[in-house]
């Protein structure tokens, strides 16, 4: 028998790399020595605890409310809980601002349709109405007159994210809380990703500082550089926060009694941030901000002068979405090429595709571990632009194109999704092949709703 470890070690090593900085989306690396290690100590001392009950382990309630009130010191205040992720934590604002109002039959939210699918996924787990408001075409930000103007006797919650994921812009946050305030409906702030950076950066204020703004999400395991499995969700106060917990008495067993969608609950992600936190402190965090702050601006101004690129918005953090000049990704240069030439150079960029006035590109998740590498990735990405230009857009049959352009939702099925794989070489076992381009302008051309059957039928191929 082969040892387990050195097995997982070797399934390991054919992932993306988690540091260097060439993994420009999922992971977040400080570049600081040993950090890892240190997080996985922390981890494995508490990972055996169960923060289902914080009475029987009360070393968990101790680390959870430092952790909270690190989070609150940094945004404004508020009372908190810990979440497993950036996910839960939306979805339990959605819950909390629903289920504050019994009154509304038939509930909604109102979100820049730039707003992270999270809100989409709250939408649909808990029967609540997304309303998604247009943002400005050209800098990507919410609208907040449009908003207001979306905003009915349903509306139970307004969001504004500081940064949207896509464009790393921040949403006007006064003026949309403004908006909710007047309308006596809460405002919930997704600063998933940018919490642990923006209050570094020269930005509006767009905490729980800021009038109507009732409730701030930040992840951990973003720019806090904590292992996978820790945000916080803010609430200005504990009023706010009564319809997120949850209690049930009505069975035969403990009442249960929870702060989150989690019963059972892992000690080892809250301790390993708690660690992380304490070990990097507030000044740590500012250097790793100022960082990675630097090289989203050192890489969108090397991106400038790329002709073929441009730049999408006014990128106010750490991320950047780069699309082919000329518009709609299909006219000059084809970012779905430019993405797997990358690849081939070593890098990873996040395709994402066309939607309302954003046209397709590429998302990078700028990190400290880029800061002083901004050259090595502006050379490839040059290069890579230079390639696609001369590969020219991938080849996929017009037929294909066409039949799937012309599929229904319901005309989706698993057979046809296998026959697709077959087409495309992707036989199964999640092996996607080299190059994405093709695959990624069958899925451009399916438009939103057949594109999310299709990637569901897919995920059904890969755990099959
Ligand atoms: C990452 C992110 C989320 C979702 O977080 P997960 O940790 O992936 O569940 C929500 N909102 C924004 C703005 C994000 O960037």
């Amino acid at each position: 028998m082969t040892d387990p470890l050195a097995e997982l070690a070797a399934l390991r090593a054919a992932d993306l790399p988690t540091h260097g900085g060439r993994t420009l989306a999922y992971v977040y690396d400080s570049a600081l020595p040993g950090l890892d290690e240190f997080a996985a100590a922390a981890h494995a001392l508490a990972a055996p605890a169960n923060g289902l009950d914080p009475t029987a382990f009360p070393s968990l309630l101790r680390l959870e409310r430092e952790v909270v009130a690190t989070a609150a010191r940094l945004l404004g205040g508020g009372v908190g809980t810990v979440t497993s992720g950036g996910t839960e934590s939306c979805l339990l604002a959605v819950l909390a601002a629903r289920d504050s109002r019994p009154d509304v039959a038939r509930p909604s939210v109102v979100v820049p349709e730039t707003a992270h699918a999270a809100f989409h996924k709250a939408g649909h787990y808990f029967g609540v109405r997304v309303v998604a408001v247009p943002v400005d075409p050209v800098t990507f930000r919410a609208d907040p007159a449009a908003m207001a103007a979306a905003v009915d006797a349903t509306t139970v919650l307004v969001v504004a994210s500081a940064p949207s994921y896509a464009h790393g812009v921040v949403d006007p946050v006064a003026e949309i809380a403004a908006v909710a305030a007047g309308r006596g409906v809460r405002c919930h702030v997704d600063a998933c990703i940018g919490g642990w950076v923006l209050p570094h950066a020269d930005v509006a204020p767009f905490d729980l500082r800021v009038a109507g703004v009732t409730s701030v999400s930040v992840d951990l395991h973003k720019y806090a550089y904590c292992p996978k499995g820790v945000s916080v969700l803010l609430h200005a106060d504990a009023g706010l926060r009564r319809a997120q917990f949850f209690a049930s008495a009505d069975w035969p067993g403990y009442t249960m009694l929870n702060t989150t969608m989690q019963s059972t609950r892992s000690g080892g992600p809250v301790a390993a941030a708690w660690a992380v936190l304490r070990r990097i402190g507030d000044d740590g965090y500012r250097e790793l901000a100022g960082r990675a702050l630097r090289s989203a601006r050192v890489v969108r101004e090397g991106i400038g002068a790329i002709a073929g690129l441009r730049v999408l918005g006014e990128p106010e953090a750490t991320l950047l979405a780069v699309a082919g000049e000329g518009g709609d990704g299909t006219g000059g240069v084809d970012v779905f090429v430019v993405a797997d030439e990358l690849k081939a150079r070593g890098w990873y960029a996040q395709p994402q595709f066309a939607h309302g006035a954003s046209p397709a590109n590429l998302h990078l998740t700028l990190t400290a571990a880029n800061a002083g590498h901004e050259a090595e990735l502006l050379a490839d990405l040059s290069a890579s632009v230079a390639a696609a230009r001369e590969l020219g857009a991938p080849e996929v049959p017009e037929g294909v194109l066409a039949a799937v352009r012309g599929l229904t939702p319901d005309q989706v099925t698993a057979e046809g999704v296998a026959g697709l794989l077959a087409a495309t070489g992707m036989g199964g076992g999640g092996v996607l092949p080299e190059r994405m381009a093709g695959v990624n302008t069958l899925l451009a051309a399916a438009g939103p709703r057949v594109r999310e059957r299709l990637l569901v039928e897919f995920l059904g191929v890969l755990h099959s």
